[in-house]
């Protein structure tokens, strides 16, 4: 099974929602695990500085895999350009497609897509099957061309929603 852009784009999400979320998280653990060795074990340093590294260690790979994520539809280095990182940039800095898309579909309506995709030949009309372009969310039923007649953007069904295979 390969895994579609909007997938990719979810995942995309969910690891830079990681990256927010374990700084705090390793914030609290040091503070708490700093309370704690004071009282049960207060000769022992080295506890709680294998904390710190544990903790610190585990922050730096989310932070890895969070900066080096791939794009989903070029497959390019989302947040680099050559050797400069751009952080905080909101789409892909090499063929543009934004990290939120103008639409979602849930697991069920790229469910249904595939199961389209997998019984018909791919130049047939796309049916009523909920499909959206993701750079404008025009609804895509319909078409015979592969181009959404709204923003012009270029799309293949299978890169969209994935196949199974
Ligand atoms: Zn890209
Ligand atoms: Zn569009």
């Amino acid at each position: 099974m390969t895994i579609g852009i909007y997938e990719g784009l979810r995942k995309i999400r969910r690891r830079r929602r990681a990256l927010w979320l374990c700084f705090p998280a390793m914030a609290l653990v040091n503070i708490l695990a700093a309370f704690g060795t004071q009282r049960l074990f207060p000769e022992n340093t080295r506890l709680l500085f294998a904390v710190f590294i544990v903790s610190g260690g585990a922050c730096l790979a989310i932070s890895a895999r969070d900066a080096f994520s791939r794009c989903p539809r070029c497959g390019h280095l989302f947040y680099w350009l050559g050797v400069l990182p751009f952080g905080f940039a909101r789409a892909c800095l090499h063929c543009g497609l934004k990290r939120t898309p103008k639409w979602n579909p849930t697991d069920d309506q790229r469910q249904e897509i595939r199961r389209w995709l997998a019984a018909s030949s791919p130049r047939s009309p796309i049916p009523d099957v909920g499909l959206c372009c993701l750079a404008c969310a025009y609804p895509l039923t319909g078409l015979v061309d592969r181009k959404c007649p709204e923003c012009g953007e270029d799309f293949k069904v299978e890169n969209l929603v994935g196949i199974e295979n």
